[in-house]
């Protein structure tokens, strides 16, 4: 379940996320949370630099595995406008991160896509938990769901 505190956390990821459409990338943003409720670290999709893993779910993943103790990743949070795809949240388990909390979900994105036009993209949409069973996943965040809605589609109709 998502509190009211964390709102702030998933607003960022949407700015992130928005960040990303106006340097011509797809709009995806995330945040990493230590225990105490501290920004760690925040990135957005680099992908159109022509390198497709640039996800900044993985940044992440490698940011903490070269930062973080094993407890601290352990008790930590990824906040995230869309959910992992399966590349992130293989990457997320391996370095043994803690909860996720995105806006919107992979099932969500892929129908979007599909609404749009979009091409499908060359790795299955699966949700994180069929991926990494033990990572603890909350989300969707309806109240947010249409700005990461609205920016996809921006992305797309160009
Ligand atoms: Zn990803």
């Amino acid at each position: 379940m998502v509190e009211d505190a964390e709102l702030p956390y998933l607003r960022r990821c949407v700015e992130l996320a928005a960040e990303a459409l106006e340097a011509g990338d797809e709009p995806f943003g995330s945040v990493l949370v230590g225990a105490d409720g501290a920004v760690l670290a925040e990135d957005h999709n680099r992908v159109a630099s022509g390198d497709r893993t640039r996800h900044p779910e993985f940044e992440l993943a490698r940011w903490a595995a070269a930062r973080m103790t094993p407890e601290q990743r352990a008790a930590a949070t990824v906040y995230t406008s869309g959910e992992h795809c399966p590349m992130c949240a293989a990457a997320h388990a391996w370095v043994g991160l803690g909860r996720i909390v995105y806006v919107t979900s992979s099932e969500q994105l892929a129908s979007w896509l599909d609404e749009l036009g979009a091409p499908a993209p060359p790795v299955r949409t699966l949700p994180v938990n069929e991926v990494a069973p033990g990572v603890l996943v909350d989300g969707p965040v309806p109240e947010l769901a249409d700005e990461v809605q609205a920016l996809h589609r921006r992305f797309h109709r160009r």
